[in-house]
């Protein structure tokens, strides 16, 4: 069946190709030549035993982590559930988490951290209106492996339109990002993180399931956590993510949103493509004379989630109602920032961006 797909600028669950949707469909009815739907199927059968350890080896592939030391847990919850269960497993007495704050999502990690143990801000964008990113640099410094559990950062800030473009060396201090906005979008030093996580409905599939990418040594300090199973990093190791029933078709969904990207040119084709994604933005942005601005100061603006103003909130309002009846969803800013926002993940084309610059610039002609 043929139909028109809207242009969908969604920040989450967000745009997947429609390769993968028509993949995912057809596993509904009959996986694995089981003669029945992935649904219905046991997670302790050989087929999805073996579709999770392929995900996983997958995943690390894509990174260039494979044999590097690291493994990945499918776990429930989303990225927000990481928030605790990081500090739960990897926060001992006598040392505190120390949190990069970027955004309001950098924020909840923190508080979340507070409620289980020492936590403390390293940096903050916060007096900035989080329009401009703080360094971790400078602080880091001061810090210790002996007073400093972890250093936390988010790398791309996806309500406010912020993203960290390098990544210090913290020495024998584990660094740990919530990559949910930005994960597979770009190549980075991977291993400069001992732990990374992404709620999956951004780069990595539908909502569901939260990849954990951790490395052995962390995985070793949560076996000793004083905490129920089913929170232990170590459990899910152990497991294969099998210690409990995972969410076995957002898994399997990952893994068809992971061979596709691999089919696209893999982590350097993403990257490719997002500059030229986010650049048609922001020329239309820099380019309308002042009639949008951009929110975010030019060297950490993002290449996932574009945000910008309009002169007037009247404005803004008439951009994303004419917006959406022209076919492209998803465009209001958070309810707590305001604005526009266009989300441009992985699954989002390149012609979906150069069709909103062109409704930029027209906007803009009729209504600046
Ligand atoms: N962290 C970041 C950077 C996010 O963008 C989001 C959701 O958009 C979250 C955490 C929360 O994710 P979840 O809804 O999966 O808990």
């Amino acid at each position: 069946m043929e139909m028109d797909r809207t242009y969908n600028f969604n920040p989450g669950p967000a745009a997947l190709p429609l390769e993968v949707l028509e993949q995912g469909r057809d596993s509904f009815i009959e996986f694995a030549g089981q003669g029945m739907s992935l649904l219905e199927m046991s997670h302790r059968s050989k087929p999805v035993e073996r579709m999770i350890a392929e995900t996983e080896q997958l995943l690390l592939e894509l990174i260039g982590l494979e044999d590097a030391g690291y493994r990945v847990l499918f776990m429930s919850g989303g990225a927000s559930a990481q928030f605790a269960l990081l500090a739960m497993n990897l926060l001992t007495a006598g040392k505190a988490g120390r949190y990069v704050l970027a955004g309001s999502f950098s924020e909840k990690a923190y508080e979340e951290a507070l409620t289980v143990g020492a936590a403390e801000v390293l940096a903050s964008g916060k007096e900035a209106g989080w329009a401009r990113l703080p360094s971790i640099e400078v602080a880091l410094t001061a810090l210790t492996e002996e007073d400093t559990a972890y250093v936390h950062v988010t790398t791309n800030n996806t309500i406010e339109g912020s993203q960290f473009k390098t990544f210090p060396d913290t020495g024998g201090i584990p660094l740990i990002g919530d990559m949910t906005s930005d994960i597979l979008s770009r190549k980075i030093d991977w291993t400069r993180f001992a732990m990374f996580y992404a709620g999956a409905q951004k780069n990595l599939g539908p909502a569901g399931v939260t990849a954990v990418v951790i490395r052995e040594d962390l995985l070793a300090a949560s076996a000793a956590a004083k905490i129920p199973a089913i929170f232990r990093y170590a459990t899910y190791a152990s497991n294969n993510s099998l210690y409990n029933t995972p969410p076995v078709h957002s898994i399997y969904m990952m893994k068809l949103m992971l061979e596709w990207t691999a089919r696209q040119g893999g982590v350097a084709a993403m990257e490719t493509r997002s500059a030229e994604k986010a650049a048609l933005l922001y020329e239309a942005i820099d380019g309308s004379g002042g009639f949008y601005r951009g929110i975010v100061e030019k060297p950490d603006r993002s290449a996932m989630n574009a945000t910008w103003r309009l002169p007037d909130e009247s404005l803004e309002k008439a951009f994303a109602q004419e917006a959406q009846a022209a076919g492209f969803a998803g465009l209001a800013g958070h309810r707590s920032v305001g604005g526009i926002r266009a989300s441009i993940y992985n699954g989002v084309p390149v012609e979906a961006c150069r069709a909103l610059a062109g409704f930029m610039n027209d906007f803009r002609k009729r209504r600046g």
